[in-house]
């Protein structure tokens, strides 16, 4: 035993100068989660004193970075970060390029942070600030398909489906984030839903109503801003509301979303979505495949950094913590997914996005994934896709309305995935303390 300790006491030393620095640690980070495909060295450099991220390969080759940070400067990043909308902190990182943060820069944004959990016999989670976005947003089927986010099943002649089922994933992920939001406050926690009603958008409206009243408004500012894309700018003259909602609405939407959930600078974010099976075409027939996975972000691809919001993000997720306590977070929910609901995590092997565009984690079940909202949603979260809805067993029982809790009214299945979420977050914070 003395002689294993003395030789684990010299190999420390030994490791110590050259192997424990910060530019092999980020530089294994970013080959590990976060640069998929190795396919996007040209628009970063990590060196011994600091990170430069460039706007494109020439800027790379002539040193001139669009935004640099050295290892003294990361914690008023974080603060930046964690204070200012995503579109100040980029001007103020694009501003400072070579040069050490202003002082006012400091003096505005690096506070020591308030947020906390003060837990209390009753109150387990008392200033727990949790953020809940309940994924798409579909209260009736013709905006369901419109968002494209729906199983409608007719009973089958083989027998295997005795009944019709009708699901929306948006009235799932809505009814979850409900009961969730109702369990959290009894203990205490201050949480925020980016939606809360049936059919209604981040927006605080129905897609309708935002065609009507914010639609021309948006578009003219992406088109002065450059943002519209020839095939987008087709779409604002004769296009149908389907295609208004892939093309524009989609994205807009998840980036307010977005905004909302940085702006409550929440302790914990969890984006709420329900799976199905990639494989079962339009799900029209049940399907016998059925597991849960999270995703944390990273796994950037190819054309992913094109924007300078993509490249900050992509700075932040490198030099904070981001990533790495949203792992933790997610493989304690991904564990109770597989415990509560019985039902199995997905392998990397299960579907194609996950070896296509995806990169494991150290976590079962938990892969970084460059989601719009993994990628600009700041701190910890996780981004839970629990139960495939078109699995024979799944979809006949969160179609069924056999209960009721605080006043909602919803399928037994769907409160259990609400409980699951809410024994992670509990989990979790007791870790934290
Ligand atoms: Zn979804």
């Amino acid at each position: 035993v003395k002689i294993y300790f003395l030789a684990a006491f010299i190999l420390a030393f030994i490791k110590l100068p050259a192997q424990d620095s910060r530019k092999e640690k980020y530089e294994q980070k970013i080959k590990l989660l976060l640069d998929k495909e190795d396919a996007l060295q040209s628009f970063y450099a990590v060196d011994e004193q600091g990170i430069s991220i460039f706007a494109n390969a020439e800027d790379n080759l002539s040193n001139k970075p669009e935004m640099r940070l050295s290892w003294s400067e990361v914690p008023q990043f974080k603060a930046l970060m964690r204070e200012a909308p995503a579109q100040e902190a980029l001007r103020i990182m694009i501003e400072k390029k070579t040069e050490p943060f202003k002082p006012a820069i400091i003096a505005a944004y690096v506070k020591p942070s308030i947020t906390g959990i003060t837990p209390e016999p009753l109150k387990p989670l008392k200033g727990l600030r949790v953020a809940l976005d309940p994924g798409h947003m579909a209260g009736d089927m013709s905006m369901a398909r419109i968002e494209k986010k729906f199983l409608d099943m007719k009973p089958d002649s083989t027998g295997k489906l005795n009944e019709q089922v009708q699901i929306m994933e948006g009235m799932l992920t809505l009814q979850t984030a409900l009961l969730l939001k109702s369990r959290l406050e009894a203990a205490g926690a201050e949480v925020m839903l980016t939606r809360s009603k049936p059919g209604e958008s981040a927006f605080g409206k129905t897609f309708d109503e935002w065609i009507k009243t914010d639609m021309k408004r948006s578009l003219d500012s992406l088109d002065k801003a450059g943002k519209l894309t020839p095939s987008e700018k087709q779409t604002q003259l004769k296009g149908t509301k389907r295609d208004v909602f892939r093309k524009i609405f989609f994205e807009l939407e998840l980036q307010k979303r977005a905004e909302k959930i940085n702006a409550f600078k929440p302790d914990l974010t969890v984006i709420i979505h329900y799976n199905v099976d990639e494989s079962n075409t339009d799900w029209k027939q049940p399907s016998e495949v059925n597991y849960n996975m999270a995703f944390v972000a990273g796994s950037f691809m190819k054309g992913e950094l094109s924007t300078p919001l993509a490249r900050l993000e992509f700075l932040r997720l490198i030099v904070t913590d981001d990533i790495e306590s949203s792992v933790k977070f997610s493989s304690i929910a991904a564990q109770q997914f597989e415990e509560q609901l019985q039902v199995r995590l997905a392998g990397p092997n299960d579907a194609k996005y996950l070896t296509q565009a995806c990169m494991s984690t150290s976590a079962k079940g938990v892969y970084a994934r460059n989601l719009t909202l993994t990628r600009l949603v700041h701190g910890t979260l996780v981004y839970g896709e629990t139960l495939c809805q078109d699995n024979i067993k799944e979809c006949i029982a969160l179609q069924r309305k056999d209960g009721m809790w605080d006043g909602i009214t919803t399928s037994m299945r769907v409160k259990q995935v609400a409980d699951t979420y809410y024994n992670a977050i509990k989990l979790y914070s007791e870790k934290q303390h």
